[in-house]
């Protein structure tokens, strides 16, 4: 069979990747619409160059109601001088920039949740240019990619940076070096129960040493949540040699990490049932087999049972239903193993 030949992206970038010093410039991706007949979306991008040295490409707002990425990174567009840097940070604070703008996790042009659009494509919707746009473009360009999330609306985590286990288990290693750099209060061998389509495999397919991060949620960002992000980052473009200044644990906490591991899919709890949700764990707190994470009350009349949800194993409530009603098939809650 004949490869597929594959149309050049339609985005444009206004920046030079080539160059060295300081660009904030677009990506400029062509959206003809009702209010604009040769409009563009315009997402931001800033490019720190400073001679040769490996690449960091760091984004937020993959999902469009996730902040931590988001303020962590347009502080450090701002703030990075190339005399800092050793090689080129490439900055997207706002990955999905649409679904950023309109404070939702996927795209209102066309529902598009990006972290799902993963190859994407060169002629199918706005996500999916953007998806294609990092697969064919950016991705090629860089050594280190960060990719940093939060749990949006609907979800809340305790802050972890993780990678995937990996076939290629150098490559494996790398990911988690990097993820013990970071540094965050915990670190995770993630288990993902969707991984088609995920710019996480997308990378990690082509070789990349591969950091994402769950850094709280709600749909908001917390002073703790966002100072994590910005220590996470700059600790790890140190210990990739890019950033250049400083030392490696400025700012962070003495104690150490707590690794966190997902073994199976008994870590995921999803509800059954649609109503009212009672939390009976909070976050971070430790859980063992069988104890009560949360109740789910019928709320179309006085006088019925709730229904509850247990623990499948011992660990630590990792991540939570952040609304307080609850439909089914929402995932209500998270238990991570706590590795000695
Ligand atoms: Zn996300």
């Amino acid at each position: 069979m004949a490869p597929v030949t594959l149309a050049p992206s339609p985005i444009t970038p206004t920046v030079d990747f080539d160059r060295d010093g300081v660009q904030h410039g677009f990506l400029r991706l062509p959206y003809s619409r009702d209010d604009s007949a040769w409009g563009s979306v315009m997402i931001p991008i800033t490019v720190v160059r400073n001679g040769s040295g490996p690449t960091a490409l760091l984004t937020g707002a993959n999902h469009g109601d996730e902040y931590e990425g988001a303020v962590a990174l347009f502080d450090l567009a701002q703030t990075l001088n190339a005399d800092r840097v050793a090689g080129r940070v490439i900055i997207v604070p706002a990955m999905n920039y649409p679904a950023f703008q309109a404070g939702t996790r996927t795209s209102p042009i066309d529902k598009g949740n990006l972290n799902r659009s993963f190859p994407g494509r060169p002629d199918g919707t706005v996500t999916q240019k953007i998806a294609d746009y990092f697969a064919r473009e950016l991705l090629p360009l860089a050594d280190l990619v960060m990719d940093i999330h939060s749990g949006g609306r609907t979800l809340d985590f305790v802050p972890f940076a993780a990678a995937h286990i990996l076939p290629d288990k150098d490559q494996e290693a790398r990911c988690f070096a990097a993820v013990a750099a970071f540094a965050a209060p915990y670190s995770m061998r993630m288990l993902e129960i969707d991984a088609v389509g995920m710019y996480d495999t997308a990378a990690e397919e082509l070789g990349k040493t591969f950091v994402t991060t769950e850094l709280g949620g709600g749909g908001t960002g917390r002073a703790e949540t966002i100072a994590i992000a910005k220590r996470g980052v700059c600790n790890v473009l140190r210990h990739a040699g890019i950033l250049t200044d400083g030392q490696a644990s400025d700012g962070q906490p003495a104690e150490a990490s707590r690794w966190l591991d997902m073994p199976s899919a008994d870590c995921f709890r999803f509800a059954e049932d649609s109503g009212l949700i009672e939390a009976c764990v909070d976050l971070g707190h430790p859980v063992r087999k069988g104890d009560l994470l949360a109740r789910i009350h019928p709320i179309g009349r006085t006088g019925l049972a709730p229904s509850e949800y247990r623990a499948a194993l011992d660990g630590i409530l990792a991540a939570r239903h952040f609304p307080g009603l609850v439909k089914a098939g929402d995932c209500i809650a998270v238990v991570g193993t706590v590795e000695d």
